[in-house]
Parts: structure tokens; C-alpha cells; sequence
């Protein structure tokens, strides 16, 4: 067990001044410097000695470090160069850690799973992500369909209640559908700004995203799907009709819309707002061109 948790203001402190580092706002470096917060984490990933762990942005390991307690095995992207001799100072206890100088938008994730992972190991995401990019990281893993168990995340607060949003809501919007197409979304907890060196203007929370096995709905083509439930909420205070007809003008007229919306069992005049998964399920197989 190591003594010297990263994850403290003061050893926090010690460690940047060590190596004269500058934090990176454009690289979304905010790191963490409570431990209980990173216990927590652990603990709504489920991480334990079977399970690996895939990390995005370690940044000085504060995180990693807690993940290495815990994982059978730890692998972790840092685009960063100059966290590498920092990452290597700070972790040099566990050599089940392995650090990965890349861009994770970059990576190809699946294979490097593929080279540090054993077939049957269980694996899962867990990140105090850049908040710049949290949403292309997010997807990508999502829509490569990665054989992790599930994704544990730090996320700016606002988006975490996007992607776990539910229909009538003022978050719930294509986000929270994209998301919960491939996962089951819930917000583990809310984070304050405090526990975060530098402090970010936003506040925080943890998502924790259950992969599904299959899709919750039946869909034949899936960028159809997306792009209508996109134009579903194209302007939002508009009706679901408004917002189709502008979206399908150069295929069909709104009376067409408004049929096939009757079609569907769907009142032209609700909002996509109100609309759940399944229903813009059967909307994509009425208004499929196919
Ligand atoms: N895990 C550390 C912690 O909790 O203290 C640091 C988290 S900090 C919010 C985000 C980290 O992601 C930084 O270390 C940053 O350098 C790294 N990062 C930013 N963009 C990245 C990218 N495209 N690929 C990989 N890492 C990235």
C-alpha cells in the first residue's frame, strides 16, 4: 500500500514544484487532490484485482495511482510529453501501470487493449477527463463499440446531465439519446470545484456509463436514426413537424410529415423533447427512405 498519496494538496504542490510545472488550460488540466473523492470513483467503477483499467490524461497520477491500488492492471493515455518523467517519479512502485504518450481522439484503443489486456479480463474506463473534449473522447468509445464493461468519468456537470437525461427534461436532447443508445447513463455523484487543483469555473460530476449488451431499440440504419432524432430537436421550442419538414424538405412536403407522424402514433404537434428512445425508433422505420 502506498503511503504517499499523489492526491493531496500539499504532495500535489511538492510534486509540480519538483519539476517546474506549468499547468496547460488548453489541455484541461485540472488535477485532483482528494483522496476520498478518488476512493469513490473506484468504487462506483467496480474495479477490482480482475479488472483492468484504461485511464485518459493521468496527469501527474493522482488518479492512476488509486487505480493501480485497486486494478489487476492499469493502462493510461497522456498526450502531454512533459507528465511522462513526472508519471514516472510518481508511479515507480507499480509496474502494472503502463503509460501511453498519445492523444486518446488519436488512439487506436482497441488494439491497445488487445496488446495489455488478457482476453477474459474485465475492462473499464476511468478518467478525470479534459473537459474540452469530453464529448468527441466519449462518443468515440461509445461508437467503436469498445469491449469495456463499462466508463467511469469526471465530467463538467452540465454534460453529465445531458447524457443521463430522461424525456420532459430540460437536458434531454440528442446527447442523452446518443449515450444511452450504448449505455446505461447515471450521474454517481456531484464534485465540487475545490477538490480540483487549479479550481475549474465549472462544477462537476461523476457519470457512470453500464455498456449494453444490444441496443434498447431496434434500429436498421443508425446514422438515419441519429441524424432524425438531431433534426427532432433542431429548434427546440419548435414542434416535431416544424422541425422534420425543415429537416426532410427536399423529399417530401409537410403534409407527408404529417402523415407519417400520424402513422407512427405520434401527435405532429408534440415536441422532440418529449419523445422517448422508442418512439424516435419507430419514427426512424416510418420515415426510413428504405
Ligand atoms: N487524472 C488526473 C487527475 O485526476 O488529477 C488529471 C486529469 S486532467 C482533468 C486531464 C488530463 O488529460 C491532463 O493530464 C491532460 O494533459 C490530459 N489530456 C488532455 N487532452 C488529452 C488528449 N487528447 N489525450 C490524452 N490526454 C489528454
Amino acid at each position: 500500500m502506498n503511503s504517499k498519496a499523489v492526491a493531496t494538496p500539499k504532495r500535489t504542490k511538492e510534486i509540480l514544484e519538483k519539476y517546474g510545472f506549468s499547468f496547460k488550460k488548453s489541455l484541461g488540466q485540472n488535477f485532483l487532490i482528494d483522496v476520498n473523492i478518488l476512493k469513490n470513483i473506484i468504487e462506483h467503477a467496480g474495479i477490482d484485482k480482475q479488472a483492468g483499467a484504461i485511464e485518459i490524461g493521468p496527469g501527474i497520477g493522482a488518479l492512476t495511482q488509486q487505480l493501480a491500488e485497486h486494478a489487476g492492471k492499469v493502462v493510461a493515455f497522456e498526450i502531454d510529453q512533459r507528465l511522462l518523467p513526472i508519471l514516472e517519479d510518481t508511479l515507480s512502485e507499480y509496474d502494472h501501470v503502463e503509460i501511453i504518450n498519445m492523444d486518446i481522439l488519436k488512439a487506436d484503443v482497441k488494439q491497445v487493449m488487445e496488446e495489455h489486456f488478457s482476453k477474459d479480463q474485465p475492462v473499464k474506463v476511468v478518467a478525470n477527463l479534459p473537459y474540452y473534449i469530453t464529448t468527441p473522447i466519449l462518443m468515440n468509445l461509445l461508437m467503436a463499440r469498445l469491449p469495456v464493461d463499462s466508463i467511469t468519468v469526471m465530467i463538467q456537470k452540465e454534460v453529465a446531465e445531458r447524457m443521463a437525461a430522461g424525456p420532459n427534461t430540460k437536458s434531454y436532447g440528442s446527447l442523452s439519446i446518443a449515450v444511452q443508445y450504448y449505455t446505461e447513463a447515471e450521474i454517481a455523484m456531484h464534485v465540487p470545484k475545490t477538490v480540483f487543483m487549479p479550481q475549474p469555473n465549472v462544477d462537476s460530476a461523476v457519470l457512470h456509463l453500464k455498456m449494453r449488451a444490444n441496443p434498447p431499440v431496434q434500429v436498421e440504419d443508425e446514422d438515419f436514426f441519429f441524424d432524425l432524432v438531431k433534426a427532432a430537436f433542431g429548434q427546440r421550442r419548435k414542434t416535431l413537424s416544424n422541425n422534420l419538414s425543415r429537416h426532410f424538405k427536399d423529399r417530401m412536403d409537410k403534409q407527408e410529415i404529417q402523415k407519417l407522424l400520424e402513422a407512427a402514433g405520434i401527435d405532429p404537434i408534440r415536441r422532440g423533447e418529449s419523445l422517448s428512445m422508442e418512439e424516435f425508433a419507430v419514427l426512424a422505420r416510418q420515415f426510413s427512405p428504405k
